[in-house]
């Protein structure tokens, strides 16, 4: 009796030894089917982001929301910011002030769309009678077109596109301030083609419409 007893200890032994050993197994299995960078980034998510995914967290936000982060990047810098665009925009966003220079900012928040000619000279319209010895900035998520470039050659206009964006976001070590994206523009996202938000299903006593998630900025509407 004895002899079975230990018997029966030296096989539950053996089975919760094998058991610990497959689990353990299924555990490392598991683990390594994780990819290891994402690992790290549950740790700390902000940090690890590759270029391409900062942008494509910068494109979505709002438009007010960056405008902010624009204006922290130059704080960042030493200037005294304000974003001044929020739904009143005639041109300019963000003022960034130092060393009693006035500096202009405009962001074009674009997925697809390049800034065009006609956006640079409204935005020079609106800065070239006060920008004296201060600098205008146009700050794009995209990319600008060769006319709108060619416009800005000379004047006291800098064009950020992306890759400079990029580069100043990191020298500026404002990553963190980049929210992660909550809802990625998926291939059924309609954008708006005035400013290329994502648009939204509203009501109106007419029935239901698309329109700009930025209303009241941008007014773009189509019917259903
Ligand atoms: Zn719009």
């Amino acid at each position: 009796m004895e002899q079975f007893i230990s018997f029966i200890v030296v096989l539950m032994g053996a089975f919760l030894f094998f058991g610990i050993f497959i689990a353990a197994n299924q555990s490392s299995t598991n683990s390594y089917s994780y990819n290891p960078t994402s690992q790290i980034r549950n740790e700390d998510p902000r940090k690890l982001r590759t270029d391409q995914e900062l942008l494509d967290c910068m494109r979505q936000m709002t438009p007010i929301k960056f405008e902010h982060l624009t204006a922290d990047m130059f704080t960042r810098f030493g200037y005294d910011t304000q974003a001044i665009g929020g739904i009143h925009d005639e041109g300019i966003d963000v003022i960034a002030k130092k060393d009693g220079i006035t500096n202009y900012i405009q962001c074009k928040k674009y997925v697809t769309r390049k800034v065009s000619l006609g956006t640079l000279r409204d935005f020079y319209g609106a800065i070239a009678d006060h920008v004296g010895t201060g600098t205008g900035y146009l700050i794009t998520t995209n990319i600008f077109t060769n006319e709108a470039k060619r416009f800005a050659n000379g004047r006291r206009i800098v064009l950020l596109d992306k890759i400079s964006l990029l580069e100043y976001v990191h020298s500026a070590k404002i990553e963190e301030l980049i929210p992660d994206v909550e809802h990625p523009i998926g291939q059924n996202q309609e954008l708006c083609p005035r400013c290329e938000n994502p648009l939204v299903e509203r009501h109106s006593k007419h029935g239901p419409f698309l329109g700009c998630s930025t209303f009241p900025k941008c007014w773009y509407r189509k019917k259903i």
